[in-house]
């Protein structure tokens, strides 16, 4: 698996000379404690570093910038213990380049009526000392995320969570590098695109590399690397040559093998964590990236067909949010528009992921009837069951679109003469209605299908990254 880096949040709190030392230094130890009590949760997955209590502009401009050029600070979580004016925040807050969360929170659950006097409200005024500075980042137009509740709740801590994985993809987004092989497939409009705004707007670098490059690679790739790939295949995955001769079945899986490993040491090699392919411009592959593409999708990687290099980008960074955890390039291909049977089948032509099988995946060789090479190897398999989001990015002229709805996914019946891996899925709002909003608001038939991923955390990326949202809910 393609990791990232570990990344870690700081955490401040705000509050002013107003209420004494006294007061600040309870200030700083709640906050302390809630830090070490979120890291002791074990439902974040990265640490949360407490820097303390925030108390005047010079000291939260100073905080903002060190969090900009520290690598390693993937956000910033706020919580006012306080009131803290916010004109203190302007300067910091407008400088900050990082996603900003802010925990409206308050350290004690309840009110405690018996024993409550003056000294407890000036410790404990979080309920209006968040409004002071919710106003200012409203004002800042920052569409900054706010977490609303009391901080031990595991509802709210579960939301800290799923941001803090939308944040390290946000951070992550500006790293991600998509090796393009060979161009867009040919008079297809969908799968163009601007990228120059891209890295401008969502960090993603692009570029093309001839596949001749790629195919010197690949063929340098020794034998012995290929039998040892092969024994890790047959620990994985089962092996039917069906109704291949077994030669002709080794060879076909060996080569798919041999494209795995080149395009990886060819990604690796140059920082790529995300590629495509075009069936249309092959020159000196003898088959379809199958298997292979296959391969690497599982570890990670990110990957679009007919050279669609936004959907590598964002399977990439989707795969980052979701610890690569059942969140695949996908495509519609097929319907069922018969009442009561509404869905839509997804697959590719071979490349899908196999992080979704619910079967255990079997390596098979057919014709692909298509591309005009030797047949692929691939594996097949069928999907899962549950609820999942599907979401695409479009590129229109004012920009990016981000377009997505819930789905429930169900497992396609036997498709005995087509030979690929399979995924079902309904819009939530109905195969009607969601598609008749999918189509009108210009979205194509690649996507990203996630089990791991809510709408709220597309909502909070795109939000981050500045893109229009479609959202069909
Ligand atoms: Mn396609």
């Amino acid at each position: 698996m393609l990791n990232v880096p570990d990344y870690e949040f700081w955490f401040v709190a705000g509050s002013q000379f107003l209420y004494g030392e006294e007061q600040l230094k309870n200030v700083a130890r709640d906050a302390e404690d809630i830090v070490k009590r979120l890291n002791e949760s074990g439902k974040l997955p990265y640490k949360v570093v407490c820097k303390g209590v925030m108390t005047t502009a010079e000291g939260i401009t100073k905080f903002m910038k060190d969090v900009n050029y520290h690598d390693e600070v993937a956000g910033v979580i706020t919580w006012m213990h306080t009131f803290s004016p916010a004109k203190n925040w302007i300067r910091g807050t407008v400088l900050l380049q990082k996603p900003l969360l802010h925990l409206a929170t308050q350290y004690r659950e309840d009110i405690p009526y018996e024993t409550i006097d003056f000294d407890y409200m000036n410790l404990n005024q979080s309920a209006h000392g968040d409004r002071e500075y919710a106003y200012l980042n409203s004002r800042l137009d920052l569409k900054n995320k706010i977490v609303y509740g009391y901080w031990a709740d595991p509802e709210v801590q579960e939301e800290i969570a799923s941001w803090q994985d939308v944040a390290v993809a946000y951070n992550e987004s500006f790293k991600l590098k998509v090796c393009r092989f060979g161009d867009t497939m040919r008079d297809v409009a969908v799968t163009e695109g601007d990228k120059v705004q891209a890295q401008i707007q969502l960090g993603w670098t692009v570029d093309y590399w001839p596949v001749g490059d790629l195919v010197e690679v690949v063929d340098a790739v020794s034998e012995g690397d290929i039998d040892k790939a092969y024994q890790e295949l047959q620990q994985k995955y089962d092996l039917e040559p069906q109704a291949n001769p077994q030669d002709k079945f080794e060879s076909s899986v060996r080569y798919q093998l041999r494209e795995y490993l080149g395009i990886k040491k060819f990604l690796d090699d140059r920082g790529y964590t995300a590629f495509c392919t075009n069936f249309q411009d092959l020159k000196g592959l003898k088959q379809l990236p199958g298997l292979a593409a296959q391969l690497l999708m599982a570890e990670g990687y990110g990957f679009g067909a007919e050279g669609d290099w936004k959907h590598a980008a964002l399977t990439r960074l989707l795969k980052i949010m979701a610890h690569n955890d059942r969140t695949v390039f996908m495509e519609d291909y097929t319907l069922d528009l018969r009442h009561g049977h509404e869905a839509i089948l997804g697959a590719h032509m071979l490349e899908v992921d196999p992080t979704i099988a619910s079967d255990k995946p079997q390596v098979q060789v057919h014709p692909l009837d298509i591309g005009g090479k030797d047949d692929p190897a691939r594996l097949v398999f069928t999907g899962a069951e549950g609820e999942a989001v599907d979401v695409t990015i479009a590129d229109f002229r004012e920009g990016f679109r981000l377009i997505y709805y819930p789905v429930d996914c169900r497992k396609a019946a036997a498709t005995p003469h087509l030979p690929v891996a399979k995924q079902l899925w309904t819009p939530k709002t109905g195969l009607k209605d969601g598609s008749t909003r999918w189509l009108a608001a210009g979205g194509g038939h690649h996507t990203v299908l996630s089990f791991r991923l809510t709408v709220q955390q597309l909502h909070d990326l795109g939000t981050m990254l500045g893109v229009e949202l479609v959202e069909i809910v």
